[in-house]
């Protein structure tokens, strides 16, 4: 077990359940969202049906958000073989996985690896977030994958080819996105949030992986796709504008930090400082988790 301090995340125990409750909607030929509605620490999650087989990308947190997934998932692709992938290990995102008895899992290796060493940690951590939370937790039990690939994995569902693709550290150590080349379709995890603050996992010494550099470096690379329609982590479905306010976000937060950071001031300062500038320039953003900023504060101060 861990020892992770959650004290600095703070949550609000009145908040809805953390449950994956939305009907499906069809974002594209056979590609399927599951909303999150807005609702803390539920994933948007994504079904994507083709004539031969069918992906389910994320889990849900717990094995009962994973069954209600499933559930909804093998409604969508009928027969089909399934195939389930994540976007990052983290709990709400990969903690289901379990409920995916008949399917094929598939991780790329650092993703995997990163599951297996931090795992336990981030159960324990997030037991600790709030009763509802613990109670979905109740009885996870952790999956490895069928199929663990380096590099980038292509497949082929029938009419539907899917891209597996990495760029390496940013939100987290593993973050993978799922690219629809014909169908101009990317969901990409939490590297990308809508009008949710960007989450930057910094829980030192237990995680320091997130790495905001680069995180911009691989915004930067999604925006040369030829996309229509991008999936983020948490919030609505949208277009590549998701990926410009990101890329314009965490620019000018590193940038922000930096320079206050050179002109001698500490985190507290620069927090403080930062803060009510991104509550005026975001003002349609989800302000109740600060703590989302102070922690991409201490990681580009760690950098
Ligand atoms: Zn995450």
């Amino acid at each position: 077990m861990s020892n992770i301090d959650t004290a600095s995340i703070a949550f609000d125990a009145t908040v809805p359940a953390p449950l994956v409750n939305g009907r499906p909607v069809e974002v594209a030929d056979g590609v399927f969202v599951i909303p999150d509605g807005r609702v803390p620490l539920v994933p948007n999650i994504g079904v994507i049906v083709g004539d031969r087989a069918a992906l389910v990308v994320d889990s849900g947190l717990g094995p009962q958000n994973g069954a209600a997934a499933h559930r909804i998932a093998r409604t969508l692709a009928g027969d089909r073989p399934l195939f389930l992938t994540l976007t990052h290990f983290h709990p709400e995102h990969g903690f289901g996985a379990q409920a995916f008895r008949d399917a094929t899992i598939v991780y790329n290796r650092t993703q995997h690896d990163e599951f297996r060493q931090k795992a336990t940690g981030y159960l324990a951590q997030f037991r600790g977030l709030s009763a509802a939370v613990a109670e979905q937790l109740e009885g996870v039990t952790f999956v490895d994958p069928h199929v663990v690939y380096d590099g980038g994995a292509d497949l082929d569902l029938g009419g539907k080819l899917v891209q597996l693709r990495t760029w390496g550290r940013a939100h987290s150590r593993g973050d993978q996105v799922v690219f629809l080349p014909a169908e101009r379709v990317l969901f990409t995890g939490d590297l990308v949030e809508n009008r949710f603050y960007p989450i930057f996992p910094f829980l030192p010494p237990y995680d320091v992986d997130v790495d905001g550099n680069n995180w911009i470096t691989v915004v930067a690379e999604l925006q040369r796709l030829d996309l229509s329609i991008v999936v983020p982590g948490h919030g609505e479905v949208g277009d590549t504008g998701l990926l410009d306010v990101t890329h314009e976000y965490l620019t000018f937060f590193r940038s922000e930090t930096k320079r206050l950071a050179a002109a001698g001031k500490n985190a507290d300062h620069i927090v403080a400082t930062i803060t009510p500038q991104l509550h005026t320039r975001y003002p349609d953003w989800d302000t109740s988790e600060p703590w989302r900023i102070a922690t991409g504060v201490q990681t580009f101060l760690a950098q």
